[in-house]
């Protein structure tokens, strides 16, 4: 029996509704992840046009003839060593006169090869731009996506937990050994890979938001950091916690409740129809109200899904509003340069009541 492609086809009538609406014959999207998204293809190599008339194709080369098959069953299915061009050329050959093309994925190169291939002949094929069509797509996750999501923070949430039962996490061990034994434990429990380089931030290098795990040995009264994620079916998990070893400093406490505080708040400001900018403002204010609007010097939180980061963006640069089934990230930090920092981050779904929480580790300041 083969794989139900039910979403993945519903999707492809997403973007088709997208192309009639350009008034496109049909569009070829060449960035892989979205080709994943459209097709549930996980090989290397795979192009996907999609027609308004339904009659789809799928490109790859011979690596992935028994691959396709299976994965991508049905799509009417062609292998050429030159996918993307030989996918154009079949579009123009059914008659195609107006082209979407990812522009923000193609080349200046691509773009010369792509005009000669629908060109020849003669044959007149307008190339139009369709920018982060099939990205505005994947902001709102489905079913499948939602529960494959809860899935890669069950896997970070339960690495950490065990980690933390067997005492791994303790003065004497260096960051790298921490951060290596985070990964093959994510790896241990079903994930396909870290969803990003683990960041696992001792002491003083607490306060570098993205450091890179190092030689630092971990000491009694260290703030440690661990932001870290898994990958289940291609999504990503993606969450910040901060503990303190052995005995925690009255400032510690309190940077950490004032972030504990400012990532409730910015929780509580998910909802549908948020402008993304008035989420950030509602976490973001609560640092700055307690004179540390300096120290926290990132966005909020972004979305998360076939990638680690994606949209929306949620900071006060950003732009546009929450739709129930967006997957987003909160993540306020206070960082005392020299010192030491905190962050606390989840993965959560917008929905049309509260957020649901993917990420489940308690944020109680844990002193281990
Ligand atoms: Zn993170
Ligand atoms: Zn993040």
């Amino acid at each position: 029996m083969s794989r139900d492609t039910t979403r993945e086809a519903a999707r492809r009538d997403r973007l088709r509704a997208t192309a009639a609406a350009n008034g496109l014959d049909a569009v070829l999207v060449t960035n892989l992840l979205n080709v994943r998204y459209l097709t549930g293809f996980t090989g290397s190599n795979g192009v996907l046009l999609v027609r308004t008339d339904g009659a789809d194709v799928f490109g790859t080369d011979g690596r992935y003839t028994t691959q396709a098959g299976v994965q991508v069953p049905d799509v009417e299915l062609l292998v050429d060593r030159g996918t993307e061009l030989a996918l154009a050329r079949a579009a123009v050959q059914v008659g195609a006169t107006r082209l979407g093309y990812e522009s923000h994925v193609v080349t200046v190169d691509g773009l010369r090869a792509l005009e000669r291939a629908t060109g020849e002949g003669g044959r007149g094929v307008e190339l139009v731009s369709i920018a982060q069509a099939v990205e505005a797509l994947r902001v709102v996750k489905d079913a499948g996506e939602v529960e494959a999501l809860r899935r890669a923070c069950a896997v970070a949430d339960r690495a950490l937990a065990e980690l933390a039962a067997e005492g791994a996490l303790r003065p004497g061990r260096s960051e790298l050994e921490v951060g290596r034994e985070l990964d093959a434990r994510m790896l241990t429990l079903g994930a396909e890979s870290p969803s990003f380089e683990t960041i696992v931030a001792a002491g003083a290098n607490s306060a570098i938001p993205h450091h890179r795990p190092d030689a630092t040995v971990l000491r009694d009264g260290d703030f440690l950091k661990l932001d870290f994620g898994a990958t289940v079916e291609g999504y990503h998990s993606d969450m910040t916690r901060t503990v303190v070893l052995g005995h925690a400093a009255d400032w510690q406490r309190e940077v950490y409740e004032l972030v504990a505080t400012s990532q409730a708040a910015g929780r509580a400001a998910l909802a549908v129809g948020a402008e993304v900018t008035a989420v950030d403002a509602a976490s973001r204010d609560v640092i700055v109200a307690a004179g540390h609007g300096e120290h926290f010097t990132h966005g909020l939180g972004h979305g998360v899904g076939l990638e680690i980061h994606e949209a929306p963006g949620i900071s006060a640069l950003g732009a546009g509003t929450l739709s129930a089934g967006m997957a987003v990230t909160v993540e306020p930090g206070v960082y005392l340069p020299g010192h030491g920092g905190v962050r606390i981050e989840d993965t959560l779904i917008v929905t049309d009541d509260e957020p649901e929480l993917l990420t489940l580790t308690s944020k109680e300041l844990l002193v281990l």
